[in-house]
């Protein structure tokens, strides 16, 4: 009964409106379908995305080579096994593609499958997803981390940071955080508008003003929090993602100007922000291959939670080596990066063991697929990161873990931030 039957592909599209795979898996009685995101500020070692680069149809982006693959190749390989064993079909497809970064079949053809055999398993178990990861029982709900104002790759605004987001500290439950969140986001948007600037909403639903400095953005979100009657730092800490890959030119960053400064000097900088708008957390504060930049930043800063992205790009033995250099304390899981859940679970385990923080993220192009949210609890990460309260491919994984938290009723808990 809980044998593949087929996997059958189709192109949908996503929330920048770029075609992607969602991949449909069918037992007898069965079927679950899962969708793959994509991202805009990728890391050079992710897993490969697999796109028909050549079709002008679709300027290149159609995925329309994977889907066939899909559809016949991947269909036939795992035809007759159980989507109960999601390691052994993980691995057929691992096999099947045989290369390093997946550049064969693509980490977007594999995972749509991945995904789907695992709603699938849980459909016939009968049991919620996030009941099928790693966790049995005391489920914890993670902290939200807000991006409420897009810079970077993923808005035109000039904003050297990609992502100011906001995370609700004090929150006693999920829901609570989602309030704490909503008031500030809905100060923030009045405090915005009457400066004379624009509410439109960047690609993760944060706020993308015509600003062009740091300090305006973290200045606003800090009137924001203050104006919700909030203890900036205590209630609702404000948390970057710099994305620095994109800032980086020469052994140099242009984080906080236009001008690239040296990574001694980029760390008086963070110094100083931290200090002026008690930051808590910073993702990718340097480049993919600046080891040396990240321990150094590691040492001269303490209690603030360091996150690498695009450094360990879920991949273990990035991780590995993030560990041994001591390079950062938490990490952001993303799927996609690596292609498989197997693998992905791998990475969670290994950085719970050995003391990192794990954030379960989206990416920038999302879809109305909630499976993260699912993870996130499932492996009782701390954290994660989804966008703001706008668009629906954001809102429909905090409105699943508000689902997820009702279902836990008295049993539901907020997972440890400090
Ligand atoms: C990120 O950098 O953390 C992110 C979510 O953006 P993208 O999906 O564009 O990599
Ligand atoms: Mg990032």
């Amino acid at each position: 009964m809980s044998k593949i039957i087929k996997v059958k592909a189709r192109q949908v599209f996503d929330s920048r409106g770029n075609p992607t795979i969602e991949a449909e898996v069918f037992t007898k009685n069965n079927s679950a379908s899962a969708i793959c995101p994509s991202g805009a500020s990728t890391g050079t070692y992710e897993a490969f995305e697999k796109r028909d680069i050549k079709n002008e149809k679709y300027l290149g982006k159609s995925v329309l080579s994977a889907i066939n693959l899909v559809n016949t190749k991947i269909s036939k390989k795992l035809r007759g096994f159980s989507v109960h064993n999601q390691e052994r079909v993980d691995a057929i497809m691992i096999n099947l593609d045989g290369t390093r970064q997946k550049t064969k079949l693509g980490a977007n053809t594999i995972l749509a499958v991945s995904m789907a055999i695992k709603k699938l398993s849980a459909k016939i178990k009968k049991i919620p997803l996030y009941k099928t990861f790693l966790i049995k029982n005391n489920f914890r709900l993670p902290y939200p981390l807000m991006n409420i104002i897009n810079g970077g790759a993923h808005a035109n605004n000039g904003l050297r940071i990609q992502e100011f987001m906001i995370r609700p500290d004090r929150a006693k439950s999920f829901s609570d955080a989602m309030r704490i969140c909503f008031l500030v986001i809905s100060n923030l948007r009045k405090i915005i508008k009457s400066r004379g600037l624009s509410t439109s909403v960047g690609d993760e639903g944060g706020f993308a003003p015509m600003i062009n400095n740091n300090n305006q953005a973290l200045d606003l979100i800090v009137l924001a929090i203050k104006k919700s009657g909030f203890v900036n730092g205590k209630d609702v800490s404000i948390c970057l993602d710099v994305a620095a890959n994109e800032l980086y030119k020469r052994n140099k960053y242009s984080i906080h100007s236009k001008n690239y400064i040296t990574v001694e000097k980029s760390i008086n900088e963070y110094k100083r922000i931290i200090k002026r708008y008690k930051i808590k957390s910073i993702e990718d504060p340097f480049a993919e291959n600046d080891w040396i930049a990240w321990n150094k930043l590691m040492k001269s800063i303490k209690k603030i939670q360091i996150v690498g992205d695009d450094l360990y790009v879920t991949n273990l033995e990035r991780l590995k080596k993030g560990f041994l250099n001591l390079s950062s304390n938490a990490i952001l899981v993303k799927l996609n990066q690596i292609g498989t859940v197997s693998e992905t679970l791998d990475v969670i385990k290994f950085a719970q063991e050995t003391g990192f923080k794990t954030i379960i993220s989206h990416r920038s192009g999302d879809s109305e697929d909630t499976f993260i949210a699912d993870l996130a609890v499932g492996t009782n990460s701390n954290q994660i990161k989804t966008g703001s309260l706008a668009r629906s491919e954001r809102v429909a994984k905090y409105n699943q873990l508000l689902r997820i938290e009702e279902e836990l009723g008295k049993k539901a808990r907020m997972n440890k931030i400090h």
